[in-house]
Parts: structure tokens; sequence; C-alpha cells
């Protein structure tokens, strides 16, 4: 494997039990399930029910939410253009040492550049990386405004606000796409279910 570093001397060590190993110990294939859209699309709330789902079914999981990672492992980083590249390019590698352990990772951050999530799509294997987008219109984000960041952003106390006045780039061709003013949480989450059975991520 080629690993980049800044560092010299370095070179990745194969272990003896395999992400095949582990993921077959948990009856699942690991995988990152990647939800991206604007602030209040609705990513934590689908990733959170779905991840009760999953644990229902005896699945391992891991959630990754944005907040919580800004809390600590990215906590020097802001919101400009490079600290946002950086802040997924961290939460890349991380998703991708949980996927290494098995683990079906769900991932809820805005993650606003097509380029940033390319990149995290191309750290794992084909088929490990499903995109899901939360397609909710930008009207419907606001009117919820859930932490109510689209008042204080359109009152320019908050900048680079993703959808005020810092770009979302949607996907062009995620896996599942879901636009949650239009489906409840149980129709959202069991729309993710399905694709992992149909994809033998998860079985019956
Ligand atoms: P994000 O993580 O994308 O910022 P959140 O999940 O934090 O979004 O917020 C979404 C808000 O929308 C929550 O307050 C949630 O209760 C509300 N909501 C209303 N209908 C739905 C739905 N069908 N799916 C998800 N969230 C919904």
């Amino acid at each position: 494997m080629d690993q980049q570093s800044e560092a010299t001397n370095i070179k990745w060590h194969h272990h003896h039990i395999t992400k095949n190993e582990r993921a077959t110990q948990k009856r699942q294939r690991p995988c990152i399930l990647w939800f991206t859209g604007l602030s209040g699309s609705g990513k934590s709330t689908i990733a959170g029910a779905l991840e009760q789902k999953l644990f229902e079914l005896g699945h391992h999981t891991y959630l990754l939410d944005g907040d919580n990672v800004r809390h600590g492992l990215n906590k020097d980083l802001g919101f400009s253009d490079s600290d946002r590249v950086e802040n997924i390019r961290r939460i890349g590698e991380m998703s991708k040492l949980f996927a290494d352990a098995g683990l079906i990772v769900l991932s809820a951050f805005i993650s606003p550049f097509r380029s940033d999530r390319r990149m995290v799509r191309d750290l794992v294997e084909d088929g490990e990386f499903v995109e899901i987008h939360m397609s909710t219109p930008l009207s419907v984000c606001e009117q919820r405004d859930p932490k109510g960041l689209y008042k204080k952003a359109r009152q320019g106390e908050i900048k680079n606000f993703t959808g005020i006045d810092s770009v979302y780039e949607a996907p062009e061709s995620p896996e599942i796409t879901l636009n949650t003013a239009e489906c409840d949480v149980e129709a959202c989450a069991n729309t993710v279910i399905a694709y992992l059975k149909q994809q033998n991520i998860i079985r019956d």
C-alpha cells in the first residue's frame, strides 16, 4: 500500500487479523455511510435513527457527527475553505480506520465540496463508500433552523455558512438520495436499510 507521509522511515505494517475477518465476526461488510447535506437537512437525525435500527439488528456501528468531532479531534479547525478540507480529510481517515475495524460507519457532516467527498471515496475499496445526499431544500432547512444558525448567518453573525455565503456542491451520483421534507424519519432510515440488504452489506 502506498501511504504518503511527511515523515520518513515509516511503512505500512500488515497485521495478522484482516478487515474481512473482523467484519465477518460481526456478520456484516464494513462500509462508510456518508451523509452530506445542508445544516438542518436531517443528517444527524436520520443517521441516529438508522444506527438505532442497525444496533437492534445486531450490527456493530459507529456514528461520527460533525459537532462532536469538532469538540475534540478537530477543535483546532474553523470553517474557512482550507479548514473544511482538513476537517473532512481527518474524518475520512478516521472513518477508514473504523471501517478497517469491520464497522458500519455513519458519518454525518455537511461536507460541502465534491472534491473532499471524492477524496474519502478514494480512500476505501469499491462499494465501501455509500454517499447519502440529504436533498432537503434550503428553504425547508432554513425554516427548521434547529440550532438557530441560519438566523445568525442571515444577520451576518456567522460567516461562511453553507447555503448562505458558502457554497454547497450537491453530489452528482450519490448511492442514495433522501429528502426529509417529503419522507419521515422511519421511511428514510428504512430506505438505507433496504439498500444495505440489497448490497449484501447486511443480511436479512
Ligand atoms: P443536520 O444534521 O443535517 O444539521 P439535524 O438532523 O440536526 O440536521 O436537524 C434536522 C431537523 O429537522 C431536526 O430538528 C428534526 O427533528 C427535523 N425534521 C423534521 N422532519 C424530519 C425528517 N423527516 N427527517 C429528519 N429530520 C426531520
